[in-house]
């Protein structure tokens, strides 16, 4: 059976009936992946590279993680790399700091308390086992079901017979799967920090949280901090210039704008779109909404919302187009022609769309000129959640 089997060839779009009832325990994740419309071709995608393409280093470093799994790891703390593991991890400084704290033995674990003369309030508070970091966040049946949920692959999971400085030193190569969004950050110290938060959240408050809301608060503060990250590399010369710039000829004095956005809501993996036209005299004459299910990361629903715009300037037989929008990464990447592995399909929808019109231009801008896209896309999202 071929993948193509699963997909309507009319519309373009995953034969939902098929996917349920040929790979129910997948279809989520299926759905997630959203096939382009136009005419993208197959290809084979690395999927331990952020644009899908193979790299030499990448390669290596895959083939030296796999020599190193076969060997015992040694894991002695004085050939300890606290430099790129500890203050140089993907994560924001308050985790590193807690990252230390964990491997230094200063962190207020049972196991520790023990050590200085406490006797209770000491075991696990999932499990009431003895509080070890290793068995707080590796070995605890609270942490092997969160580890198992993490969009991580199966084989990327920390081992229950690897210390937590091992552990963290091997997570420095965590790959994160499509479609989480998850590029940058070290998943391993962001979901450490939310286990911690969530045994805190017991002990002081008495709330319990499930090892779903722990994976899911762990992945949207990764990700959150990861487009503060982007931001900020994006402050340079070059990527201001390709977010400025043209894919095909200069802005035009007549173009009409449209304005895109889309808001996205992580725990329905939903996403409404917006976008409205305005004219030459800066005057709206058009808008619409479209509500998204199986939405897998905000890019991606900022890369429909564009396609879906796309598609209404077509229709509506505009010429010269000008699109705004205020994702500074996908400007960038449909101006660079970059690539990104989750949204190919879609990438070249819009690639293939933008050619319908004379000319036509994607331009970044910030978030406060783009607020009526911004609530359109927010109404689309309330409306079909509050259903
Ligand atoms: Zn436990």
């Amino acid at each position: 059976m071929l993948v193509s089997e699963l997909i309507d060839q009319q519309t373009k779009e995953w034969n939902r009936e098929a996917v349920q009832r040929l790979l129910p325990h997948e279809a989520e994740k299926i759905l997630s992946i959203k096939p382009g419309k136009g005419c993208a071709p197959d290809k084979i995608i690395w999927t331990l590279t952020k644009s899908g393409i193979y790299t030499t280093k990448t390669g290596y470093h895959a083939a030296e993680t796999q020599a190193t799994e076969m060997q015992t790891p040694t894991g002695g703390q004085n050939l300890f790399d606290w430099n790129n593991t500890v203050w140089k991890a993907a994560c924001s400084p308050k985790i590193q700091v807690f990252l230390w704290k964990v491997l230094q033995g200063a962190l207020p674990l049972g196991e520790n308390l023990e050590k200085r003369g406490m006797r209770e309030n000491i075991a696990c508070v999932h499990c009431g086992d003895k509080e070890t970091a290793h068995h707080l966040f590796v070995s605890c049946s609270f942490a092997r079901k969160l580890w198992e949920l993490a969009p991580i692959s199966t084989h990327a999971i920390p081992s229950t017979n690897t210390s937590f400085a091992d552990c963290l030193t091997s997570s420095k190569k965590l790959i994160c799967l499509p479609p989480s969004g998850i590029v940058e950050a070290n998943l391993f110290t962001w979901i450490s920090w939310a286990l911690w938060t969530t045994r805190n959240k017991k002990i002081f408050e008495n709330r319990t949280i499930s090892p779903e809301k722990t994976l899911s608060i762990a992945i949207s503060e990764a990700r959150e901090w990861q487009g503060a990250q982007i931001t900020e590399k994006g402050r340079d010369k070059d990527s201001t210039m390709a977010t400025t710039g043209c894919l095909r000829q200069q802005q035009v004095e007549s173009s009409i704008k449209v304005f895109t956005d889309a808001a996205w809501n992580v725990s329905h993996r939903g996403a409404g779109l917006g976008w409205v036209f305005s004219d030459t005299q800066r005057t709206a004459f058009a808008h619409g909404t479209r509500f998204e299910e199986f939405v897998g990361s905000p890019i991606m629903a900022e890369a429909l919302a564009i396609r879906q715009a796309l598609v209404e300037a077509r229709n509506m037989g505009i010429n010269d187009l000008q699109v705004n929008s205020d994702s500074q990464v996908l400007i960038r990447v449909i101006n660079k022609k970059e690539l990104i592995k989750e949204l190919v399909g879609i990438l070249q929808d819009i690639y293939e769309l933008a050619c319908c019109f004379s000319s036509i231009c994607f331009i970044y801008i910030s978030r406060k000129d783009n607020s009526t896209a911004d609530s359109l896309a927010k109404q689309a999202l309330c409306a079909s959640i509050s259903r």
